[in-house]
């Protein structure tokens, strides 16, 4: 039985990730689940799947759990994620906090040589050459759980990485690609994905196309390709999870139903995959298949992302920070939804570069962002 740890177990990829437990207990067993707020949610997930590890970010929430479930290790607060994220009982974890909180965690598990199967790609947008190099000093294996990510990682599997020309990195182009962007956006509006159902930061992300910034981002550390071999490939029908191009002009693609619970179950079972219930795709169905390139003056955030990259490391904490205080006002009706890139793209301008050097470092720079940001709301 492999022992599994879930960051985010009360969240969409959480919750997949339980369900492909509940598919195979004879496989899975789970040590740890780790939550924020959602108190309902996570004692359920107890009575079922009897941890033996738990978080909650409240020491309120805390309280009634250890009154509750009397045998149940409980952590709370930011000591108690430093805690739970250096305890060693697991053999594989899924990452799947949302955003920066994720950063520190994952590093944690990483440093103890852990395997980890990585959501959260905010972790590499702010800490990838960190992480990269912490995972190979202490021999952790990282795996992707990322739809696109994990595509590519099966692309290329038994095969030579230094033959890659490039990586086509689908992208569904989320609610606005055929449509205009402007200030009548609505959060209901870019809550409306066409093809996935996620949380909310990950969709409003998809909406402005900054997840794919973060995705190309994210290739580039799990892949260690230069950001100009990482082509940006719109496929509305999101069958095609990704594709490698390599020297001899061979593309070799994923293709797959639209399910986050098969790149789920294939890391937690890596290298073997694991039959589900899902349906199969129907190819004589579909018929054809259509790609499309992206417009990266209307989609600002990609944009930006990739001039992150060329700037250097500290403007891609910047971009992650600056979009994680923005998203949050447009969730919360403060700002409209153009001021999201434009946001960015100010705070990007405020800052000279600087060295960032560890995980405390990254972290202290992301609040000074968080903060600009905020004062560059209020204005
Ligand atoms: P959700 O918002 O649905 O879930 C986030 C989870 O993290 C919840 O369990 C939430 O707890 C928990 N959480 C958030 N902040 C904290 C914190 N400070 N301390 C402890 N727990 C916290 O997000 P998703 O599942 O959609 O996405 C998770 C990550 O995976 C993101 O980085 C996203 O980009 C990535 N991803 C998601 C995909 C998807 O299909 N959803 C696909 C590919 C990548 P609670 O709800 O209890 O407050």
């Amino acid at each position: 039985m492999k022992k599994i740890a879930i960051f985010g177990s009360t969240g969409s990829i959480g919750k997949s990730s339980l369900n492909v437990i509940r598919e195979n207990k004879d496989l899975f067993e789970v040590v740890t689940l780790v939550a924020g707020k959602n108190i309902k949610k996570l004692m359920e997930q107890i009575e079922e799947f009897k941890p033996k590890n738990v978080y909650i970010i409240d020491k309120e929430n805390a309280d009634i759990l250890k009154n509750h479930f009397k045998d149940l290790n409980v952590y709370y607060g930011e000591y108690g994620m430093e805690e739970i994220s250096n305890k060693t009982d697991f053999d594989i974890s899924i990452s799947a906090l949302v955003g920066i909180a994720g950063l520190k965690p994952t590093y944690n598990m990483i440093k103890n040589g852990k395997t980890v199967a990585l959501a959260n790609k905010e972790v590499l947008v702010a800490g990838g050459e960190l992480i990269m190099k912490t995972a190979k000093e202490n021999g952790a294996k990282l795996l992707t759980i990322d739809s696109e990510h994990s595509a590519i990682m099966q692309c290329l599997n038994g095969e030579d990485s230094n033959r890659i020309d490039k990586i086509l990195l689908t992208a569904s182009g989320g609610p606005f690609f055929d449509k205009e962007i402007n200030d009548d956006i609505t959060v209901e509006d870019a809550l409306n994905h066409p093809t996935w159902s996620m949380g909310k930061k990950i969709t409003i992300d998809s909406s402005t196309m900054m997840n794919k910034g973060f995705e190309v981002i994210e290739a580039k550390w799990l892949f260690d390709v230069n950001p100009e071999q990482i082509e940006v490939v719109v496929h509305r029908q999101s069958l095609v999870h990704s594709m490698v191009q390599f020297e001899d002009g061979t593309i070799m693609a994923n293709i797959g139903p639209k399910s986050m619970q098969i790149p789920i179950s294939y890391a937690l079972n890596y290298p073997n995959r694991l039959s589900n219930n899902i349906e199969k795709l129907d190819l004589f169905k579909i018929g054809d298949l259509k790609f499309e390139k992206p417009d990266f003056k209307k989609f600002k955030c990609l944009n930006l992302a990739y001039k992150s990259i060329k700037m250097g490391h500290c403007y891609q904490v910047i971009l992650n920070a600056s979009n994680e205080v923005l998203v949050e006002s447009f969730l919360n009706k403060q700002i409209k939804y153009t001021e999201i890139p434009n946001g960015i793209e100010k705070v990007m301008n405020m800052f000279e570069y600087i060295e960032l050097n560890s995980i405390e470092e990254i972290l202290e720079f992301d609040k000074v962002v968080k903060e600009k940001t905020k004062k560059l709301i209020k204005k």
